[in-house]
């Protein structure tokens, strides 16, 4: 089979002739249909969070089971499956047993400690492979699969009800579902907030109600003013200190922020606008299996609409490449049909 992995010089992608996986205890095998590309595969393959030559890159899998193991019972062949960056947890740990399963210290992670999605097969551990809905598109569930989960957990960590007002700092690939979420899912009114008008325009199709430039505008005045005192919460997905510290100056007393973007910088948290103010800074992380199964549900009943456009596993160099250099609008995912032989 043919698979995306991570070169032998750690520094970028290639595509190699591979044996298809073999099944194992507990396990599937994934026919994959389509597979995303995300930021966290360009680090992988960058080799910045520890170098993995050979491993197949690709959390946002998507694909029909064609086999599984005997002792297996979650699955059947035929189901359409996902393979996320939450591969498997331990099962029996604090954060395992309390629902926080994304958290777990012994977490696998597909595309990164275990091989991913971007290949003809890929092998799942059954249980922790979510069923996509058959009335959603499988190339718009690869994208729920990464960045739809990510700011659908965000929203439910924002603490947003309806009515309320949210920021959403960063209105690329992840912004653009975060908006989605909260305004048709949540019924929240929400702030876009970014420094490119074409994403902020694309933000407002989506359910944005207002949307700030953030380079051309005073960002945390405008928050201010048009929701009376600040927004209630606010979900960072910019890859900028600036928007993090944006986000904690723009939400009123008692506010809450969630940080998902990683820029690998230190914000600037004034302790007494944090205890004065009531503030909390919350990180979240991907999301769960129970996460994955709702934010399908909301992408199968039409509330939530991926911008996805389908390209070819050959052609992943050339998306790494211009993803790196920010090109890119919406999310592109491989579509594996579109190079193979049968
Ligand atoms: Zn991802
Ligand atoms: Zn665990």
């Amino acid at each position: 089979m043919k698979a995306a992995v991570v070169n032998q010089a750690c520094n970028g992608v290639e595509v190699v002739e591979k044996d298809i996986p073999q099944v194992g205890s507990g396990q599937a095998l994934v026919e994959v249909e389509y597979c995303g590309v995300c930021h966290t595969d360009l680090h992988v393959a960058a080799g910045d969070y520890g170098k993995q030559p050979g491993r197949v890159l690709g959390h946002e899998g998507i694909g029909i089971v064609k086999e599984i193991a005997p002792d297996v019972t979650s699955l059947k062949v035929g189901d359409r499956v996902s393979i996320a960056w939450l591969y498997q947890s331990c099962g029996h740990c604090e954060y395992c047993n309390s629902g926080r399963e994304t958290l777990c210290r012994t977490v696998k992670n597909a595309g990164y400690t275990v091989d991913g999605g971007m290949a003809e097969y890929c092998v799942v551990e059954a249980d922790y492979a979510v069923k996509v809905p058959a009335n959603l598109d499988p190339a718009q569930a690869s994208s729920i699969t990464c960045a739809g989960v990510t700011t659908y957990k965000a929203t439910k960590v924002a603490g947003v009800r309806p009515g309320q007002w949210i920021a959403m700092y960063g209105a690329g690939g992840l912004g653009n579902l975060a908006v989605q979420y909260a305004a048709k899912v949540f019924g929240a009114r929400v702030i876009a907030v970014d420094i490119n008008d074409d994403k902020l325009q694309l933000a407002k199709e989506v359910g944005a109600e207002v949307v700030i430039n953030s380079a051309k505008e005073d960002v945390v005045a405008r928050i201010k003013e048009i929701t009376d005192g600040g927004s209630h919460c606010a979900i960072v997905t910019a890859v900028s200190k600036v928007a993090f510290n944006n986000a904690v100056d723009s939400v009123r007393a008692g506010g809450r922020v969630v940080a998902v973007g990683l820029p690998v910088e230190t914000m600037d948290l004034s302790i007494p606008r944090t205890v004065l103010d009531g503030i909390e800074v919350v990180g979240s992380l991907v999301g769960t299996r129970q996460d994955l199964a709702e934010a399908f549900d909301f992408g199968a009943r039409g509330l939530v609409v991926p911008v996805v456009q389908t390209r070819a596993l050959d052609e992943v160099g050339d998306i790494f490449q211009e993803m790196h250099d920010g090109k890119i609008q919406g999310r592109m995912v491989l579509d594996m049909k579109k190079c193979c032989k049968h």
